[in-house]
């Protein structure tokens, strides 16, 4: 079956990644026709399309917040065991660290070395080996909600670990370093872009993200509004209200998510109102800064760690000690 149902107001099309908008009657009618036909095709427990298929849009509850404390809960409640033996304070802040491409030390280019976006597997192992040698605790963002609404204590030493755009480094490099530690992870997939590989980097595709699905949980960065203009500003601070919406829902039932991570970072009133119109609960900017529970959840920050953030530099955000720092998502592209 080609067409996939979402919502009631989008169809969307499984082969090309084409969604069409309801805006008349002809389109409605084809709506609740194919709805019923969807429906009665599929089983029951399977209301939404390809569960069997490894490579469906859509694999309910894989994906879903409410559910994920299933996969990993026994691992989870070990670490946080581990923790609590520590004996530590409960958390007053938690750094939210923010990842973008990997790169091997010895396979970087010139160009990718200057591009902040960029750190080396190596860079990035010690890091989560430093985490893991002094018994960090990895939240979900499921688990960073409950903390922020006051519904669940976290020990100091917890963090939470994202990566923004979805490439293809993060399943082959991070993933296997992130499950040596027991940690878990956020990725924001641009959902639109999911499993491309033309002359840019290679993005994860949807076999490899679910494949992933024991370690990383995936989030939204925009469906298709994650283009950069002449200007500097993303498509997502100069879109209309209603097609930010429309974007977001779409993201937003591919990957049966609530939590955003604005394209670079940026956010404008127009796009916050949009997103929770699109019933998103938290919104990830890139401020370097920690989140505590009186932050505007919409604008939570993160800290980006660039690769002239040495292990002691590292240690110190981890640790509570940093500074606040805007640093604004660049172009991963362009440098390559
Ligand atoms: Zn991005």
């Amino acid at each position: 079956m080609t067409i996939v149902i979402y919502d009631k107001h989008v169809i969307y099309d499984k082969e090309t990644l084409k969604m069409t908008t309801l805006r008349n009657y002809k389109k409605i009618t084809a709506f609740v026709i194919a709805t019923i036909m969807l429906f009665c095709l599929m089983p029951a427990g399977a209301a939404y399309a390809g569960a069997a298929d490894p490579d469906s849009l859509l694999t309910p509850g894989i994906y879903d917040a409410a559910d994920e404390g299933i996969n990993s809960l026994k691992a989870r409640i070990a670490a946080l065991e581990k923790i609590i033996s520590l004996n530590v304070p409960n958390a007053e802040k938690i750094p939210i660290l923010l990842y973008h491409h990997l790169v091997g030390d010895s396979e970087m280019t010139a160009a990718q070395r200057q591009n902040d976006m960029i750190i080396s597997v190596e860079q990035f192992s010690a890091q989560m080996k430093f985490l893991s040698d002094n018994k960090f605790y990895a939240a979900s963002l499921y688990e960073l909600e409950l903390y922020l609404n006051g519904d669940m204590i976290l020990p100091e030493r917890t963090v939470v670990i994202t990566f923004d755009d979805g490439y293809r480094s993060n399943t082959r490099y991070a993933y296997p370093v992130l499950k040596k530690y027991g940690f878990q992870a956020a990725i924001f997939l641009i959902t639109s872009t999911i499993g491309e590989r033309g002359s840019g980097i290679e993005k994860a595709g949807w076999s490899d993200l679910q494949k992933c699905g024991d370690v990383f949980q995936y989030h939204s960065h925009s469906h298709n509004l994650h283009v950069q203009q002449r200007d500097g500003k993303s498509a997502f601070v100069t879109s209309g209200a209603p097609e930010i919406t429309e974007d977001l829902l779409i993201s937003k039932a591919l990957l049966s998510t609530s939590y955003l991570a604005y394209p670079y970072g940026q956010t404008s009133r127009v796009s916050r109102r949009a997103m929770m119109d699109a019933g998103y609960r938290m919104g990830f900017t890139t401020v370097a800064d920690y989140a505590v529970r009186k932050v505007n959840q919409i604008e939570i920050p993160r800290f980006t760690i660039t690769p002239n953030i040495d292990i002691g530099a590292f240690e110190a955000i981890c640790f509570g000690l940093a500074g606040v720092v805007v640093v604004e998502e660049e172009p991963v592209e362009p440098a390559m």
